[in-house]
């Protein structure tokens, strides 16, 4: 993601705040609608079945007829209306993998924005350079990307719908001043600032050509356990830091209504947590760079639903069996988890772009409770959080480093076999991805 500040002029930026709340208003009516066919299916039609929530296409005709019904809306550009709902559609389909949960009501002043399709269009290839043909017409298919013209060295202009060129500066640390190539681009604005964020694919890397497999579990406390016995730990902010959110936080809290003392306060807090994502991002970046470079297959434990949507709930202390964490803890908990997932989920992500093909979702019911050296199941073998000692063959190693070895062999997401109560499964070791299938000592699985 390349982002850059723009600099609109007072007219272009009349036009952008109103292609903002277009965007914003069809994204609402977006989720209002799925909110309601959620409601209404509970009943279902006379005929037996469920009615679908309604679908991209089917929302594109709704946007038309809306359009014909509200001047406000017809008066704005119906490719930023509908990449709105084409944002929202996308926003829908990764609510189990992005981290964000289920597209939520977007606010005005706090969530301002919109999506800017390229209006050129250029040549698509194949990864291995072969042109990309439709297999309908046989014809090559004709990418969007978006116009950007340089203007000198710290300068250049991007073309928004109604707006013209609009300039920004090109100054991304460290990375030179390289024009950004995109096929869309986003341009948001926040705290009276105009950005514009390039969905920048980043290149491929060449794979190592080692063989070599890693699976990765992911987890609160630590934040990626890798199978070779490393794990690695987003940056979050430090305890000082934290404690100052926790101070503007109670400064804005004290305020009066609409002071300045409390738009100050929140904008210290906006500040602090901007530096944390922007931690966050970096870090990924940089993790999902090592190992697409490192690795010539990366297996991610895939992320259940259930830990991802779970709210913040009373939950069993792992360190005393029997007890439950209190409130307070569970909801801290809860909230690293929140935060955590964000990162969880760019991280798989920006390791698929980076290393196309070679990344893959290991179904992970039983990774925790499977012994990576006998394939034991066991719940009784999860002694607590970090350790794990098997039940069968006494196997001992930490929980996570356990978990992302089965991850690495592709592991855990075999059903156990029915066992009388108490008694665990063995699941062998099968053949998942048999192009790929790892190679135990590859991974540390001891052969036996
Ligand atoms: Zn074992």
């Amino acid at each position: 993601m390349a982002r850059f500040r723009m600099y609109p002029t007072s007219e272009q930026e009349q036009q952008m705040l109103l292609h903002c709340a277009h965007a914003r208003y069809v994204w609402n009516l977006a989720v209002e609608q799925h909110s309601h066919w959620r409601r209404d299916n509970a009943h279902h039609r006379p005929d037996g079945k469920r009615s679908g929530a309604p679908s991209f296409a089917e929302q594109c005709r709704q946007l038309t007829e809306a359009r014909a019904a509200s001047e406000w809306l017809r008066a704005g550009n119906q490719t930023v209306q509908a990449q709105a709902l084409k944002d929202f559609a996308k926003a829908k389909a990764a609510r189990f993998t992005s981290g964000f949960g289920e597209p939520t009501w977007r606010k005005k002043f706090v969530h301002e924005g919109f999506r800017v399709i390229g209006d050129d269009r250029v040549p698509e290839y194949e990864p291995d350079g072969r042109p990309r043909i439709n297999p309908k017409t046989n014809k090559q298919v004709m990418g969007r990307a978006v116009t950007v013209q340089r203007l000198n060295r710290r300068w250049a202009q991007v073309k928004v719908p109604g707006c013209g060129w609009v300039r920004f500066r090109l100054s991304v640390k460290g990375k030179g001043a390289r024009l950004p190539a995109a096929k869309t681009f986003r341009v948001t604005y926040r705290n009276g600032q105009w950005h514009a964020a390039f969905a920048v694919i980043p290149e491929p890397i060449d794979k190592p050509g080692t063989g070599e497999v890693i699976g990765i579990d992911r987890g609160v406390t630590i934040t990626a356990a890798l199978s070779d016995g490393r794990t690695l730990t987003c940056p979050q902010l430090t305890t000082r830091e934290r404690a100052q959110v926790r101070k503007h936080q109670r400064r804005a809290a004290r305020a009066p209504k609409g002071s300045e003392r409390k738009t100050a306060a929140y904008a210290q807090v906006a500040k602090l947590k901007a530096k944390e994502a922007n931690r966050r991002k970096d870090w990924c970046e940089k993790t999902s760079t090592m190992l697409a470079r490192t690795y010539d297959l990366v297996r991610f434990e895939k992320l259940s639903i259930k830990a991802m949507t779970a709210k913040a709930k009373a939950k069993p202390d792992p360190d005393q069996p029997g007890q439950y964490l209190s409130n307070g803890r569970a909801a801290k908990a809860g909230l690293n988890r929140g935060i955590l997932a964000q990162g969880w989920g760019l991280l798989r992500q920006r390791t698929g772009d980076k290393a196309p093909g070679r990344v893959e979702d290991v179904p992970a019911p039983y990774t925790s409770l499977r012994c990576s050296a006998c394939g034991w199941i066991d719940k009784n073998s999860r002694k607590s959080q970090a350790e794990f000692v098997c039940s069968s063959c006494g196997f001992t190693c930490n929980a996570d480093t356990n978990a992302s070895i089965n991850v690495a062999a592709g592991q855990g997401g075999i059903p156990r076999p029915r066992q009388s109560a108490g008694a665990g499964g063995v699941t062998t070791a099968t053949s998942r991805s048999s192009a790929r299938e790892p190679q135990p000592t590859w991974v540390g699985i001891p052969l036996f």
